[in-house]
């Protein structure tokens, strides 16, 4: 009885991503498909650039939905715990996300404890996590907006709090976050979260999100300390997403 459950959930989860799929890479193949179409009926010789570059840009649209889809669609792949210094990776992070910082006239403030910044986990997917809650974050600032990273403990955890200053997110859609493909952007896939979620989900830790609409939102990502190396999290697969 519980196994036809399971296979039930896990029926739902793949037609939502079926569809999802389909969606999300045919609309950039309409639209290199129009400007193929468009370069073959102006026999522009040479092609122009621009025309180049948007056919590269929705190539690259669709490259990153398969590697998000991928991760997701996969089987979940099991982690591979270790020590892992939050304070390296955070820091590793915020050098890759200075681009778009930079573009955005935004500001990171990483607070940093000197002590006790070891986590349990797979340092590959923890990456994800925190690539993904801090694109967020800066997508949802301001200009001149601001994004706060720290390290924290909360219930026996390692709690890193990802806060920003942005548009926050409404009441109605927080209880639809995690869901793949669920996005309020433009050009959005909807996978970041989910991805999040299933990741920390796997590693035995919870996230957590309080944000209030005009004001800015915070995650909260609770996961195993390292503090006693014997005591492995339960891992656990299951096909839900809740916050
Ligand atoms: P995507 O970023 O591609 O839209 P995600 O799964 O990363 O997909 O996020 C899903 C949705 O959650 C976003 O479209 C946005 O509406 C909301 N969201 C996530 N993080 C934030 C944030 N920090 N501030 C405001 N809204 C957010
Ligand atoms: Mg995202």
């Amino acid at each position: 009885h519980e196994r036809e459950q399971l296979r039930l959930e896990r029926m739902t989860c793949v037609n939502q991503l079926a569809a999802g799929i389909a969606h999300e890479i045919r609309n950039p193949l309409t639209s290199i498909k129009g400007f193929i179409q468009l370069m073959a009926r102006r026999n522009d010789r040479p092609p122009r650039p621009e025309h180049l570059e948007i056919i590269v840009a929705e190539i690259g649209r669709i490259d990153n939905l398969i590697s998000e889809f991928q991760m997701l669609a996969r089987p979940p792949k099991e982690p591979v715990f270790e020590k892992v210094n939050m304070c390296k990776l955070l820091q590793d992070i915020a050098f890759l996300m200075e681009g778009q910082l930079h573009d955005k006239h935004a500001e990171l403030d990483i607070k940093l404890p000197t002590l006790g910044c070891v986590a349990f986990g797979d340092v590959s997917q923890l990456k994800q996590v925190f690539i993904n809650l801090l694109k967020n974050a800066v997508e949802a600032v301001p200009d001149k907006g601001k994004v706060v990273v720290a390290i924290g403990r909360q219930q026996g955890m390692m709690a890193i709090t990802v806060e920003d200053n942005g548009n926050g997110i409404p009441q109605e859609i927080i209880d639809k976050l995690g869901t793949p493909f669920f996005t309020t952007k433009e050009n959005g896939t909807g996978l970041g979260l989910s991805v999040c979620y299933s990741i920390v989900q796997s590693h035995g830790g919870k996230i957590s999100v309080s944000s209030q609409t005009s004001q800015g939102t915070t995650f909260t990502v609770l996961l195993p300390a390292a503090v006693d190396d014997s005591v492995l999290p339960t891992v656990d697969h299951q096909c839900t997403f809740s916050v």
